[in-house]
This record gives structure tokens, sequence and C-alpha cells, in this order.
């Protein structure tokens, strides 16, 4: 295991693409076996050092960032042990990217659904903050890949848990504490936000799998060495569009049929009453009329004047090809999509241009934010399908109002927007961030939730507090006590210190 101490030698490891700043650590550790993990933390626990865990710091909530202790960097588990084509499972390393994942298991004819978008992250990183993307519209998040977990507890213990083995029941589940006892505690009761993605707080619900309690546990419940997922085929071809639409109205009335027709769809093939064909997005991206224009300086050709743009993506086969084109032209018709200037791609070539114009924008943004010399504020909330149209209508005139230059866009198909406001000096920041305030605030009203995706790290957990309240906040913090009793491991993220 190579370990320093000397801060020069480990300042990447200090830092994450949040730029949250102050990090610190006394030593960074890079084990290459749990028992070396079991041992680090034994330690700490006796010596009431705080332990951070670290991925590739690609979260965007500080959650890998420390504040005092030691780093345990997973970047030596990164061996992917197996990939089973008949089963369609792979067995990874917690270390090993989601970019060397993704190669291996396309070589395979297989795919893994998960992706967002930054491949440099591991694995163990994307379960410990369950991520998602733009496919999760269709695919769902990281935690419905997730079969099998090795974990290695805060206490030292070491553990394997596979999906279904540990339940929940009236209200508690008992594992494993990896030394020859158990480990019982219970299960929060927050009700759940009604939106399609979140990931705020530990999981919660009636018969709860310990697997899911560690998905999404941002580094808090315990180390992820190993990880078993689920893998899907590899669709055989898709037929995707950027379409730009000249009033606001209509791209909302496109996306709204564009989503109902896939989960009419989804629900027809559940039921076993369709043949695959129908309309089945599995992306539905928005691009707001400002971000057409801040995007436009890099692509030119898109056209002018428009109030906004829709990226979807389909999977096809060879029977369906046809008939889901039309299908597709039919709703752009309805609705009164630009079709003459909107883009069509059928071929992986012409897909993979308009995958770049997506990442172009989050990339002008950030050039954006660096040239007024500020830090970006962007939103990640995701409301309920009814409070949608409310909640952009509020937003829209808020940030109108405000003068302060934003764009808007992402994962509208689950009603999950990337509100990104651009402040030019610090009085402007100022007021973006009380605006940001504002957007949580009704996010929150509208039943929705302040992280579809990025989670909470340290940078949100003062907005955990706002969704759920001190009751749920002290239920979350008794199942932490439960499984790290010392309060060592991932200090300061998702729960404030003083409800521990
Ligand atoms: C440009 C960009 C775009 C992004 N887009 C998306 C997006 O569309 N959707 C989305 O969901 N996310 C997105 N992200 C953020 C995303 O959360 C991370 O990319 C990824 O999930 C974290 O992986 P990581 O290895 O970098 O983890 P880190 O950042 O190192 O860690 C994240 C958290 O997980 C914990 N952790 C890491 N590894 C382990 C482990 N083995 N065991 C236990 N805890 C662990 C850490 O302590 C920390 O709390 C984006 C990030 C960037 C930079």
């Amino acid at each position: 295991m190579i370990v320093k101490t000397d801060k020069n030698e480990f300042s990447d490891y200090l830092a994450d693409a949040s730029n949250m700043q102050g990090g610190s650590a006394e030593r960074l550790c890079v084990p290459e076996t749990a028992e070396e993990i079991s041992s680090i933390l034994k330690e700490s626990n006796a010596s009431g050092t705080h332990v951070t865990v670290s991925g590739a710091r690609t979260g965007t909530v500080g959650g890998a960032v420390p504040f005092a202790g030691t780093i345990v960097s997973l970047e030596k588990f990164d061996s992917i042990k197996s990939i089973n084509k008949e089963s369609m499972t792979a067995v990874v390393g917690a270390g090993v990217s989601l970019a060397d994942l993704q190669k291996a298991v396309e070589s395979e004819g297989l795919y893994y659904p998960p992706d967002p978008t930054e491949w440099s992250c591991q694995i163990g990183g994307t379960v410990a903050t369950n991520a998602s993307g733009s496919r999760s519209f269709k695919y769902g998040s990281t935690r419905d890949f997730v079969n099998r977990l090795k974990v290695v507890l805060p206490t030292g213990g070491m553990i394997e848990v596979a999906r279904g083995e540990y339940v929940s029941r009236d209200g508690h589940i008992t594992i494993p504490n990896g030394e020859g006892g158990k480990l019982k505690a219970r299960i929060p009761t927050y009700p759940k936000p009604n939106v399609r993605k979140n990931t705020c707080g530990y999981f919660s619900g009636e018969d709860v799998d310990a697997v899911d309690l560690f998905v999404g546990s941002e580094g808090t419940l315990g180390v992820i060495t190993e990880v078993g997922l689920r893998l899907v085929p590899r669709p055989s071809g898709s037929l995707s569009g950027i379409v730009f639409f000249s009033q606001e109205s209509d791209l909302l009335d496109f996306v709204n049929e564009a989503a109902k027709a896939s989960f009419g769809t989804r629900k027809r093939l559940a039921e076993g009453k369709a043949e695959g064909a129908g309309v089945d997005a599995s992306l539905i991206e928005y691009f707001d009329r400002k971000s057409l224009e801040l995007i436009s300086e890099k692509f030119p050709e898109v056209p002018e004047g428009m109030a906004g743009a829709v990226f979807f993506e389909q999977e096809t086969s060879e029977n369906n090809e046809d008939e889901l084109f039309d299908a597709w032209n039919i709703m752009l018709e309805n609705n009164d999509a630009e079709i003459e200037t909107s883009w069509f791609a059928v071929s992986e070539q012409d897909l993979q241009k308009m995958r770049e114009f997506r990442h172009a924008l989050p990339v002008a943004v950030n050039e954006r934010v660096v040239r007024n010399g500020q830090r970006k504020i962007g939103t990640d909330m995701a409301v309920p399908d009814a409070g949608f149209g409310s909640f952009l209508r509020y937003c829209e005139s808020r940030l109108e109002s405000s003068g302060i230059e934003y764009v808007i866009f992402g994962h509208i198909g689950d009603n999950h927007l990337h509100i990104n406001l651009l402040p030019k000096d610090d009085e402007e920041a100022v007021a973006a961030r009380h605006i940001y305030g504002r957007f949580i605030a009704y996010a929150v009203m509208l039943g929705g939730t302040v992280s579809a995706e990025h989670g909470i790290g340290k940078l949100k957990s003062k907005y955990l507090y706002v969704m759920y309240g001190e009751r749920y906040l002290n239920e979350m913090a008794e199942l932490k006590k439960a499984f790290d009793p010392n309060g060592i491991l991932g200090v300061g993220n998702m729960i404030d210190p003083k409800y521990l």
C-alpha cells in the first residue's frame, strides 16, 4: 500500500469537480486489498481519525473533499474481474473507470446504460452517488444496475451483500458486521419525493435491500471495494434528432407527448401486450433559447430566433426503424417543430455529433464562468410531472427579472433541468445564490427533490434539511451511527455533523 504524508504529493486529492475550497488531510493511503482498508478503518476508529473515500473526484458536491485525517483512494481496485455474456453481468473493482467498463462491455456486445457523461469517474463513485444521466429516462439510475457489493464497513468488518439477501423487516435491517456479529439499523421513514430521479439521503421505504442502502450513501456507510453489475443487450440501432421549436409551448407539448408515449410503450411491454415497436425514448434533453445562443458561438449552424430545442434518442431494430421514424415525425408535426431546420441522425457518426453538441454546452458554460472569474451556480432539482410547467415558469420569470445571465438545459424527460446562473461579479453572485434558494424552496413545495443526480455531499447538506426537516434527518443520523458509531467515515457528507 502506498502511503503519502507530504501534502505536496497529494494535493490533487484535496479537491473534486465542485471546486470546494479548503480541503486538507494528514495522509493519503492507496490500498490494494480490502484487508488493508479494513486495517486503516480499525486504526482510525481507535484513534478517532476521520477517513474520506476518494474515487476519481469528478463529483460536483464536495463528497470526496477531505477536511482532516486520512484519504483512502480506490484507484488500485481497477480490475474488471469478469463479464458474463450469458447472464449479462459484470464483476468489477470499485476503482474501474466508467470508460474502461464501457469499452470492455461493448466488446462483448453488451451495454451498461448509466452514463453521467464524465467517463473518468470510478464505478465505486457512481454507486456511492447513485449516478445517472440522460439515458436514465429509459433505464433508471446506477441503483437499477447494482446486483451485489463488497464493502468494508466503517468499523473495519468486510462484508458482501447480494440483492435480495438482506432486506429490512418491520422498519429494521440486519446485516453481518464482518466480525462474526450482526449490525442492526432502523430504516429512515421519510416519504420519497414523487420524482423519477432522487439522490437525497439514505434509501427509505418498506423492504429496503441492503444493496440499496449502500447505493447513494456517498462514502458514509462503508468503503465499496467490488461491484456486481447487471448489463443489457447492446441496442442494434438508433434514431435521434435535435429538433428546434419557435414556440416554447409547442416544445413543452412535444416533450409531454413523447414522454407519455414512451411510458405507454413501456407499460404495454411490461404487460406483455406489445412486440417492442412503439415510441420509447432513451433520452429527452432540453436546451432553452439562451443555451442555443451560447452554443451557437461553437455551432454556427444553430438556426436563429428559436425558443429552444429537444434532443431525443430512440433505440431501433431493423424491423421497426421505419415505423418509429414515422411515429416521431407525426409527433413533431403535431407540435409544430421546425422540421426543415432540425437535425436527424441514423448513423453512429451523426449521433456522435449530436452528443458532442450536448456535451459542448456544459463546457461552454464552464468557459463563461471562468471568463467571469466566478463560480457557477447550478441546480440539480427535479419535480413531479404535475408541477413541472409551473416550476419552469417560476424559474424563468425570476431569472429574467434578475438580469443575471443564465442558461437552462438538461433532462426534461425526467422533469430535471440544470439551471445555470452565470454571475459576472460578486454582487450578482450573491443575488444568484438567493435565487437558487428560492428555486430549492419551490421545488420542495411541489414535492420535488433538491438533488436528482449529483448527490448532497458537503455542499448541499443544508438543503437536505429543507427537504426532509429535523425528524427525518435525525432518523438518517441514527442509521449512520449504527454503521459508524465513532463517526469517522465521510464526515460532513450528506448529514450535517450537528445531527450525529
Ligand atoms: C462534467 C461532469 C458531468 C457530470 N454529469 C453527471 C450526470 O449527468 N449525472 C450524474 O449523476 N453525475 C454527473 N457528474 C458527477 C458524478 O457524480 C460523478 O461523475 C461520479 O458519480 C462520481 O464518481 P467519482 O469516482 O468521481 O467519485 P468521487 O467524486 O471521487 O466521490 C463521490 C462520492 O462517492 C464517495 N466514494 C467514491 N468512491 C467510493 C467507494 N469506492 N466507496 C464508497 N464511497 C465512495 C466519495 O467519498 C464521495 O462522497 C458529472 C461530473 C462532471 C465533472
